[in-house]
């Protein structure tokens, strides 16, 4: 029997406990109504035009997201703005809307773990006791510049693929990883005895004060590609846990589409 748009939120909120999401953040249910079936689910990590789209042509009836719709304040869901359209197409469709962020980034089952467990590191440990980040063993030390190409293989491809710090012979056995906008966990990655860290949306200044400190070496992937190992993680747990179907969104919802060094 199809689950109730509630038992699903009581399966997430027990891998996801909303308990554990930042002080800032907003996760949980956003619309929806408790009691209506759940016969098949999206997992998505952004909610846009393209991925309400998605869901509303697979005609799931919830959709599971990593970044909140609504994390502002909001005073208004008219239809004339940006999230407010996003809300009327889900309830006009009868798509439910749940968000797991910084809790799913800290479980065991989580966005981390996930894109760690993807990389095949071993021997995982988050950053500090909060869960924060995962620290773990490469199946084999790699030269930084072949860890690169491992890591653009391996994440879902985007249009600039991946960039990194340091020296490209450095040989890197033990892999940070922090899924996400992860600049502040560049000295956690140092004291958690990283060769390298890979992360997303690291600035400028912090990229340049982290390699003079002699910090370890920073590759950076897209955004979205660092947080979609999540999605087959969350699906296929939703799949075993409840009489659902659940899909893997395919829509590449990273920002930056366009890239060129000027050569090709
Ligand atoms: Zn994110």
């Amino acid at each position: 029997m199809s689950p109730t748009v509630a038992g699903v939120v009581a399966v997430l909120d027990e891998l996801y406990p909303p308990a554990t999401a930042a002080a800032w953040d907003k996760v949980g249910l956003v619309l929806g109504e408790p009691a209506a079936p759940v016969r098949s689910i999206l997992c998505v990590v952004d909610v846009v035009p393209e991925t309400v789209a998605e869901a509303a042509d697979r005609g799931v009836d919830m959709i599971v997201s990593h970044h909140p719709l609504l994390l502002r304040g909001v005073s208004s869901v008219a239809p004339t703005t940006y999230a407010g359209r996003i809300v009327h197409d889900l309830i006009r469709a009868g798509i439910a809307l749940h968000v797991a962020h910084t809790n799913a980034d800290v479980a065991v089952d989580g966005v981390n773990e996930a894109l760690a467990d993807l990389l095949g590191l071993g021997f995982l440990r988050p950053f500090r006791p909060d869960g924060l980040g995962r620290v773990g063993t490469l199946p084999a030390p790699l030269r930084l510049a072949d860890l690169v190409r491992h890591v653009a293989a391996t994440l879902p491809a985007t249009a600039w693929g991946v960039r990194a710090t340091g020296d490209p012979e450095q040989i890197v056995t033990t892999l940070a990883v922090a899924s996400g906008s992860g600049s502040d966990c560049l000295p956690m990655a140092a004291g958690a005895g990283a060769d390298a860290i890979l992360t997303s949306d690291v600035k400028h200044h912090y990229a340049s004060e982290h390699v003079a400190a002699g910090g370890p070496a920073v590759i950076e992937a897209a955004h979205w590609a660092t947080e979609w190992p999540w999605l087959p993680r969350v699906a296929g747990l939703l799949a075993a846990k409840l009489d659902v179907e659940t899909f893997v969104s395919t829509v590449r919802t990273d920002p930056w589409t366009l890239h060129s060094t000027g050569a090709e």
